[in-house]
């Protein structure tokens, strides 16, 4: 969601509240912190903190396009939170365009830190992974990017799939349930719906009424109903998605795709805007 122009972030004095309740609720063996960006959060080590306190042993996921690494504190901090992974993504339709320098930028960014250590990388997606102690830093690229909603801003429509069973199966996040302000939803784009909408003012859009029904699940509720619905395709949920690939899939940074915000990495962007016009 984060093309979506929201501002602020959440406090992990909300955190701690909430997870002193779930951590007698659910045992996940990973735990992935997504945005929006998080190394945009203020709080994010202390996020990582609460997460290691309530679940010891779960392996925590920082997922980031890496925008603010110089800024924040996060990198310093792996190797004290420990089993923790922070899984940088290049956002861009081509590995030779973008992601040189992207990996430029974080290799600087995280030398800065010293003492990380290149790691082999059989077996990993990433395209580099270094290591240090108890902590692992991936860099990797996300070619493609699936829109859960049809069209974008005031105009943004459910797909309204004829399968929900081939929208599952092509959706981006089929098997991650997600904490979202307290609740527990089946995917991301569920769990930020209502607030996507009101920020488009289509929260009252008759076009919405079916899927907002889907209301999340609070540490009071019975969350049999919850499990038995994570990681299948929902009958009413998932008609939100498409169930054509073509039509959902995009590359990033193709033209007219996705808005690049050139003030992050100026260089990377000028160059790159040559190749890609935007
Ligand atoms: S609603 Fe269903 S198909 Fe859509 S993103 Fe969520 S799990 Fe995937």
């Amino acid at each position: 969601m984060s093309d979506q122009p929201r501002r602020g972030h959440v406090l992990a004095e909300d955190g701690i509240n909430w997870l002193d309740v779930w951590k007698l609720k659910i045992q996940p063996e990973q735990i992935t912190i997504t945005g929006g960006e998080p190394a945009l959060n203020p709080d994010i080590v202390l996020w990582c903190q609460l997460i290691r306190n309530a679940w010891p042993q779960c392996h925590i996921v920082i997922q980031s396009n890496g925008s603010n690494l110089k800024r924040s504190q996060i990198i310093p901090a792996l190797a004290q939170i420990g089993n923790i992974t922070l899984l940088l993504m290049c956002h861009h339709h081509s590995i030779n365009l973008g992601f040189a320098m992207f990996q430029d930028e974080m290799v600087k960014a995280i030398d800065a830190d010293g003492e990380w250590e290149h790691a082999d990388l059989t077996g990993e997606t990433a395209l580099v992974k270094l290591t240090k102690q108890t902590a692992c830093i991936k860099i990797g690229i996300q070619e493609t990017y699936t829109r859960p909603y049809n069209g974008v801003g005031p105009s943004m429509r459910p797909w309204k799939s004829q399968s929900p069973e081939t929208s599952h199966a092509i959706c981006a996040t089929p098997e991650h349930p997600v904490l979202y302000q307290n609740k527990l939803y089946k995917c991301l784009p569920v769990a930020n719906l209502r607030d996507t909408l009101a920020l488009h003012k289509l929260d009252k859009n008759a076009a919405w009424w079916d899927y907002l029904q889907y209301a999340g699940y609070g540490p009071e509720d019975d969350l049999s109903e919850f499990f038995a619905d994570v990681g299948k395709p929902n009958q009413k949920t998932c008609t939100m998605c498409s169930d054509n690939i073509a039509l959902c899939q995009f590359k990033h940074y193709e033209l007219g795709n996705v808005g690049q915000k050139i003030t992050i990495y100026p260089s990377w962007s000028q160059k790159t805007t040559n190749d890609a016009t935007l």
